[in-house]
């Protein structure tokens, strides 16, 4: 069981799971209210069967879930990597927050890269704005850049947060 305050603390401090660096989607369960989700100001898209809003989810704010009482059951299940190891006393909360620095660290400079390229939409996942700010004719050494500073994000990522569905 993760420490729910320490949890609260570091999800604060982290929200990557929310505002589209970890994400470009949350698909809706079976059964789940989309009406209900959609009033409080999630905006639920129907696709190939799949329900589903895209991140960055507009629901949060300033670190914080406007709607976490009521907020969709696959943000009630994720958990990332940080907090599996918290619950399982193979990190600190305070390695587990400098772990978090570094990862929003390696944000800003690939935010950085990003608008330096092209104004791209900040309504958009990190992923998807990285391939669009990539997607052009013209490559120069802001393009390289970028793809490196991008694929050590991604296996920052992928070692620090994502768990295996
Ligand atoms: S990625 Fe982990 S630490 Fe960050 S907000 Fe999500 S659950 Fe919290
Ligand atoms: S509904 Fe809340 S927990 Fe789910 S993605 Fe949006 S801000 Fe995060």
């Amino acid at each position: 069981m993760v420490p729910s305050q320490a949890a609260a603390r570091l999800c604060s401090a982290c929200g990557m799971c929310c505002d589209g660096t970890l994400f470009h989607s949350v698909l809706l369960q079976p059964g789940e209210d989309s009406r209900q989700l959609a009033s409080l100001g999630l905006k639920i898209k129907n696709r190939n069967g799949q329900t589903f809003f895209h991140q960055p989810c507009p629901a949060h704010h300033q670190g914080k879930c406007r709607i976490y009482p009521d907020r969709p059951r696959r943000c009630r299940q994720f958990n990332c990597q940080q907090l599996h190891r918290l619950a399982d006393e193979k990190t600190t909360e305070a390695q587990a927050l400098e772990t978090i620095h570094e990862a929003r660290r390696l944000v800003d400079q690939v935010e950085q890269l990003i608008n330096q390229i092209e104004e791209t939409n900040p309504l958009r996942s990190l992923a998807t704005r990285c391939a669009a700010a990539l997607d052009v004719e013209s490559r120069g050494p802001l393009h390289d850049q970028l793809d490196s500073a991008v694929k050590i994000l991604e296996k920052f990522l992928e070692s620090e947060f994502r768990v295996k569905s």
